[in-house]
């Protein structure tokens, strides 16, 4: 866990504010979030890679919000986007077009136009459909566009079924063994210069090995390439770097660069990385308060005014958030279920968890919701969106403001002829 969330005097604070205070001016539920975390995090894998210059591309789908990339920028991340909206937040967020990776299985014209109007540094390609898509939007901007192969390594991760993504019968990718074709089909388009390879075999990855498995597979395939004559000099090594939730062990950075240096690091490519997870998923929480409880068979229901609209994983992924009392309580743990009001089984952020009973009013930190937690959020049961606030040090700012009832009505529209309030 990160340490900017500590308990101090009984009450959790983040960095040099309690975050009861918070609390207590923004309301509940929301997303609260340390600087401090997020450049310790950066630093922790600037550092360990530091030797190998790889640069570290912030994948901002963890949580694109764009104080958070803005601060991540600060440090030197560039952005790996997967969508036109996240393109134009990591813009928002300041980072230069040059530092933008495009990834993602399929982009629209749209999306690949903007993209190249701006001049991002790299479009990573999935598919055939989508280089030629690319190319034809290209050459009629009278444009080149950088083009990277994300190749599937077929490469199990060993982690969840829904956040692996190098295996053969994933969507991601294009099979390592059709890279030559590939290059050879970009090598003859006007609108395309391909000379790079990237893989992402999956998500919260904490057994290194299927990263050198993928690494090693990605240099062969380097090798081979430069004999058939194409040129690569730039290996995209994606991210998945996995975090600590509840017991597992925290990828150890230098056994990670050890890998990169023994696969890749002496090609004489460029190397980078796209970490989501690692960078933000330990620099957040969730605040939300106890509405009541409801005592069960063997076990209390803790109902929380936080569901799972606001945070999915648990219910997505079977994820496990550890739960924390923002002011410490005695009593001896039970068993409890910590529930959100919707009318859903699976709205849940802990089952049968033995911990501390809650009463009405508590407030608690749903720890660990700094990566794919706002991202993922929604207004399911018409619930609007809540607020998320960037604590620096003394300082905290509501970098996305909890969305109005009014605001969340004006998204929709009345036809004419249903609306009452129209003679
Ligand atoms: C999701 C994704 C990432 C980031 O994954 P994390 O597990 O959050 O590090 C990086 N690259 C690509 C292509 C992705 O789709």
């Amino acid at each position: 866990m990160s340490s900017e969330f500590t308990e101090r005097d009984g009450h959790m604070h983040v960095e040099a504010l309690a975050l009861g205070d918070i609390a207590a001016e923004v309301g509940t539920p929301f997303y609260c979030y340390s600087s401090a975390a997020l450049r310790s995090r950066y630093a922790a894998l600037a550092t360990a890679l530091a030797a190998l210059k790889v640069d570290i591309f912030y994948a901002v789908k963890a949580n694109s919000n764009p104080a958070i990339i803005a601060t991540l920028a600060a440090e030197g991340a560039g952005a790996d986007i997967v969508s036109g909206g996240e393109l134009r937040q990591a813009l928002a967020a300041g980072v230069p077009a040059q530092k933008i990776v495009f990834a993602g299985v399929a982009k629209t014209e749209e999306e690949l136009a903007f993209a190249l109007e701006h001049g991002i540094g790299q479009f990573n390609v999935e598919s055939f459909a989508e280089l030629n898509s690319l190319n034809q939007v290209a050459t009629k901007m009278q444009r080149v566009a950088p083009v990277g192969l994300r190749v599937n390594p077929d490469v199990d991760a060993g982690t969840h079924a829904k956040i692996t993504t190098g295996r053969k019968e994933n969507k991601f990718g294009i099979d390592i063994a059709a890279a030559p074709e590939f290059f050879k089909a970009a090598a003859a388009m006007d609108g395309i210069s391909a000379r790079s390879m990237s893989v992402h075999i999956g998500s919260q990855i904490t057994n290194l090995v299927p990263f050198e498995l993928a690494y090693r597979n990605l240099r062969e395939m380097t090798l081979s390439l430069r004999q058939q004559g194409f040129s690569i000099d730039h290996l995209d090594l994606g991210g998945g770097l996995g975090i600590v939730y509840d017991a597992e062990n925290e990828p150890d950075l230098s056994d990670y660069a050890r890998i990169i240096k023994a696969t890749v690091s002496d090609l004489d490519c460029r190397l980078s990385i796209e970490p989501g997870r690692f960078l933000t998923g330990n620099a957040g929480v969730l605040v939300t308060k106890v509405l009541l409880v409801k005592e069960g068979e063997g076990r209390d229901f803790v109902i929380t005014d936080g569901a799972m609209n606001d945070l999915i994983r648990p219910t997505l992924y079977e994820a496990f958030h550890d739960i924390r009392p923002l002011t410490q309580r005695s009593g001896d743990a039970r068993l409890i279920d910590v529930v959100g009001p919707i009318c859903e089984s699976g709205d849940y952020f802990a089952k049968s968890r033995l911990m501390q009973p809650a009463k009405a009013g508590d407030l608690l930190a749903v720890m660990g919701a700094g990566a794919y937690g706002a991202v993922m959020s929604s207004t399911y049961n018409s619930r609007p969106l809540i607020p998320e606030v960037l604590v620096d040090y003394a300082r905290f700012h509501i970098i996305r403001p909890r969305m109005s009832y009014a605001e969340m009505l004006a998204r929709d529209s009345l036809p004419d002829w249903l609306d009452k309030t129209k003679p």
